[in-house]
């Protein structure tokens, strides 16, 4: 066996040998509250479709009708050749939907925000950055060799000492949090960082990927749940969670959106989403444009198994949102607990270091309109008999 392989094989055996090894799991179903997960029919406790929208009739009908008429792929970026009417119409919704200026869509949350950060500040500039922003926050930070100022979670006061320290220090400045922090489910408090981004006259970016469908008016944001239209400069968000199909959107201030399609770079150098993805968006915002059905059965179903999990005696962490982390400390232990809500049936996947820290592991819990009150009975069942049988509760 060659050498240069040697080191990646004793990285994997230390993962397995220490329980940090993600083994995954093969789907074999369309998503939904029930699903064929390694050949076995179980009920479904993590994905992001809020909404159920994933396999929703309406929006396969869009995308297949998007196919007839554009094809499968748009065949360039979306600079040279890749826009096509429907790519603009889905970005003229999104910004009606959003009560803003303007949007422009990316391949994903993910592109948005590697091609958003780095288009906004570079060398000379600080970026102020919440400590538990995503993944694709913290590398478009690193890959727009701005300064990265870290300020502790969700703490206005200490993320307008930060400005303060630094002031004169920077040519331009950028303040960029998450608004539902996707492994704790908590909110950031927009409201009092809106104040400080304005008194500061510095840009204001929020990651609103699992805000979208859920939080606001009819699933609207972040933005529209602090009534903060206009105000807040980017909003970032994704269309792969609560709107059920891929791809990502900054929403926002006109110039900076105009800026981006000229700047973004995976806007640029990488190919456009495809017709059948747009139009499957395009439906999914008619679908919430006509009712707040989807939203409020939602909220129903997340009030009800949160308050019933801590009723068990779960520590269900500071969750605001259907996002409902299982704290249960050790990494072994999580994956011990998902594995038995496996075996009965449950599909709940624990969530350990690195995406959230040592120590910290937990199951997390994504509640979806597409459960119905027996599921989520059920599903409350089995977390009560793993957990007593694992001593957790
Ligand atoms: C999921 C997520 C993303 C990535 O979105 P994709 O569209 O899946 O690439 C970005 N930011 C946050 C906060 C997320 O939770």
């Amino acid at each position: 066996m060659a050498k240069r392989f040697d080191w990646i094989r004793k990285e994997i055996k230390e993962l397995k040998s220490s329980g940090f090894y993600n083994k995954i799991r093969r789907l074999s179903s369309p998503q939904g509250a029930w699903l064929v997960v390694d050949s076995r029919k179980v009920l479904n406790f993590c994905s992001n479709n809020y909404l159920g929208l994933a396999n929703h009739p309406r929006m396969i009908r869009a995308a297949k009708e998007a196919m007839d008429q554009y094809g499968v792929g748009p065949a360039a970026v979306r600079t040279i050749a890749g826009t096509m009417d429907i790519h603009l119409e889905l970005e003229q919704r999104v910004a009606a939907f959003k009560n803003v200026q303007a949007a422009i869509s990316f391949q994903s949350g993910f592109a948005a925000n590697m091609g958003t950060i780095p288009a906004l500040a570079g060398k000379e500039d600080a970026i102020f950055s919440d400590e538990l922003n995503h993944a694709s926050i913290i590398d478009g930070c690193r890959l727009s060799d701005a300064r990265i100022v870290r300020y502790s979670h969700c703490n206005p006061t200490q993320l307008e000492q930060v400005i303060k320290e630094n002031e004169g220090t920077y040519r331009r400045g950028l303040i960029v949090t998450d608004g539902v922090f996707s492994m704790d489910g908590d909110v950031a408090p927009l409201d009092k960082i809106y104040k400080i981004a304005e008194a500061n006259d510095i840009l204001l970016m929020v990651d609103d990927a699992h805000g979208e469908g859920v939080l606001g008016k009819g699933g609207r944001g972040i933005v529209d749940h602090f009534n903060l239209h206009g105000k807040v400069d980017i909003e970032v968000g994704t269309f792969s969670k609560a709107f059920g199909v891929v791809g990502g959107i900054v929403a926002g201030n006109a110039n900076v959106v105009e800026w981006l399609s000229q700047r973004g770079r995976p806007f640029l150098f990488s190919s456009a989403v495809t017709p059948q993805d747009v139009a499957a968006c395009i439906a999914a915002i008619d679908i919430l444009e006509e009712s707040t059905e989807l939203v409020d059965r939602l909220w129903d179903n997340a009030n009800y198994f949160k308050k019933e999990m801590s009723k068990l005696g779960f520590d269900t962490g500071k969750s605001q949102t259907p996002i409902t982390p299982v704290m249960l400390g050790e990494a072994p232990l999580a994956q011990q607990f998902s594995r038995d809500l496996f075996e009965a049936g449950i599909f709940a996947t624990s969530i350990g270091f690195p995406t959230v820290p040592k120590g910290k592991a937990r199951i997390r819990v994504m509640i979806s309109a597409a459960h119905n009150k027996e599921d989520l009975n059920k599903g409350l069942g089995a977390f009560m008999n793993v957990g007593k049988s694992l001593g957790v509760i």
